[in-house]
């Protein structure tokens, strides 16, 4: 059965949200309808690359300053009713998680969150989540009626531009919106490259030793051009911002190469960094978890190894 699926797309600093995309790229595989609901002011550039990731069409809804969850929901809910989607996928950022909420309740449709696999088949479609670290893997089906709603996580699948085209874009009007309106906006200042989509990350963990030690885990970043990751415990201990914070209750990231400095490896970081290309770690007990799923290890001192890196990259300048 040819299915009809959407793809709710935030725009995130102009353009859509990164986690949109790698939807798209997956849910063109599923053959059928794919359109995508976005969110956000828009623009040519941000509706192409929807198009070039696979929507054919684009469900535009520009929510202004209310706050946007309870207009999306009911605005979701009406464009389901006209057009019968089969599946609606969600990705994990606030507004994308509060939408399919709000939307679950409100049709009275299933949601089944964490996702990091979708598998159409036939008339099922199963979900694929991971508990536990990611050492145990849970496959759940859908039942009732259509849609089903599904939240992914970010990373689950890669993002690739499959060469279609500008996509038809719908603006969709919005009805209520409920009371709270924004009334201030706060952008983190963000330097060098971001955590989410950096090639290389450098992630130091309690191992540091203290704030003021911190500095040669971004030194090294820096020399890497890398991003800078951090464990909970450095976060807690106030070493650095919590937008840093890599883990089941930090970002997710899949780098080409994941350095992990003085840091256990403990399962809620693990979840965030598992799947990146070649993991290194560097830490001085040999029993550390982190090195069950190293590529590459050094046992030894953060406070001698790294100073003594930073030194072989600078002197290659
Ligand atoms: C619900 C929940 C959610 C969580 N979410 C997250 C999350 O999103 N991200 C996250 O990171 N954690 C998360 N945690 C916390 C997690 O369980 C660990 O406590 C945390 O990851 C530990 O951080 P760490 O590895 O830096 O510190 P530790 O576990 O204390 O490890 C420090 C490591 O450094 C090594 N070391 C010490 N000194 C040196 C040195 N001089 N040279 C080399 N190595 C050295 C030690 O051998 C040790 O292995 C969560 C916990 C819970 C309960």
């Amino acid at each position: 059965m040819a299915m009809t699926t959407w793809v709710f797309a935030e725009e995130i600093a102009g353009a859509p949200s990164s986690t949109s995309l790698e939807m798209l790229t997956k849910a063109r595989s599923f053959g059928g309808d794919l359109a995508a609901v976005y969110s956000g002011a828009g623009s040519a550039e941000g509706f192409d690359a929807l198009g070039a990731h696979g929507a054919t069409r684009v469900f535009h809804i520009e929510i202004g300053d209310s706050l946007p969850s309870t207009g999306l929901a009911l605005a979701i809910a009406g464009l389901a009713a006209e057009h019968h989607p089969d599946l609606i996928l969600f990705g994990m950022g606030f507004t994308d998680r509060d939408v399919a909420g709000r939307l679950s309740a409100g049709l009275d449709r299933p949601v089944l969150a964490n996702a990091v696999d979708i598998v159409p088949d036939g008339d099922e479609i199963t979900v694929v989540s991971e508990i536990l670290g990611g050492t145990e893997i849970v496959e759940a089906g859908f039942a009732g009626p259509r849609p089903w709603l599904a939240i992914v996580r970010p990373k689950a699948f890669t993002a690739e531009p499959g060469g279609g085209g500008s996509p038809e874009v719908i603006p969709v009007a919005i009805g209520e919106t409920g009371p709270a309106t924004i009334t201030e906006r706060h952008e983190e200042a963000a330097e060098g490259p971001q955590l989410a989509d950096a090639a290389v990350v450098v992630t130091g963990g309690r191992g540091i030793g203290s704030a003021e030690k911190w500095s040669m885990v971004t030194d090294l970043a820096s020399l890497l051009g890398a991003a800078v990751g951090a464990t909970r415990a450095v976060v807690d201990a106030e070493w650095t911002a919590y937008s840093l914070q890599v883990g089941q209750t930090g970002q997710t990231v899949k780098p080409d190469v994941y350095l992990a400095l003085g840091l256990s490896g403990a399962m809620q970081h693990l979840v965030g960094m598992k799947d990146s290309g070649t993991i290194i770690a560097v830490n001085k007990d040999a029993e550390a978890p982190i090195f069950g799923i190293a590529d590459l290890g050094v046992v030894g001192d953060v406070h001698k190894v790294v100073p003594a890196l930073i030194e072989a990259l600078k002197a290659r300048r």
